[in-house]
């Protein structure tokens, strides 16, 4: 079945003018929900990866199967204040105003082949700040990997020096 039969556009979410990618009806389909993570591991191509990394909130539902997929741990990014131990932040700009994510200091060890993973690419600023904090804490960034990529966003060029790769486009 195409995978593209099960993303809902919803008009005007969260703000005016916006049609949001509404993944919820392929998380519902226990064959799409396997067939999805899988498809997202073959991205990956074979590479070793010893953690995966995701975006809150819904690089929190793909990240920890593919991380179980590929044999590798999940590491959390979150929103500030939200990571209860020691952390370190990366604030970036929005399109009004800035963001800031955090992650924990002990969750990436030097060296660590790292996988980023989020449900969708946009503007690029979530993936951008998330390699950040994974390079900053010693990391490699094997991938970026997106369940999908909005192109008419560019996202991918806040992006460009890592590898990038999205199961849907639009
Ligand atoms: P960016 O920083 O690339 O502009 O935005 C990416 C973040 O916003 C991701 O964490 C993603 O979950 C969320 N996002 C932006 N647009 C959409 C959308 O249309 N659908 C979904 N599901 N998430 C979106």
């Amino acid at each position: 079945m195409d995978f593209k039969s099960f993303i809902r556009d919803v008009p005007n979410f969260p703000k005016d003018g916006i049609i949001f990618k509404d993944i919820t009806p392929l998380l519902q389909s226990p064959e799409m929900l396997n067939k999805t993570t899988e498809a997202l591991a073959q991205l990956v191509n074979g590479h070793k990866i010893d953690k995966v990394v995701g975006m809150e909130s819904r690089g929190f539902i793909f990240g920890p199967l593919l991380a179980s997929k590929l044999n590798a741990g999940f590491v959390p990014i979150r929103k500030p204040g939200k990571l209860p131990s020691t952390t370190l932040s990366e604030t970036y700009d929005l399109e009004y105003g800035k963001d800031t994510l955090e992650i924990h200091t002990d969750s990436i060890q030097k060296g660590d082949m790292v996988l980023i993973h989020d449900d969708v690419l946009a503007t690029g600023g979530t993936a951008s700040a998330a390699c950040k904090l994974v390079e900053k804490l010693g990391g490699n960034i094997v991938q970026c990997n997106f369940l999908i990529e909005l192109t008419f966003l560019e996202g991918i060029s806040k992006i460009e020096e890592y590898q990038a790769k999205s199961l849907l486009k639009y």
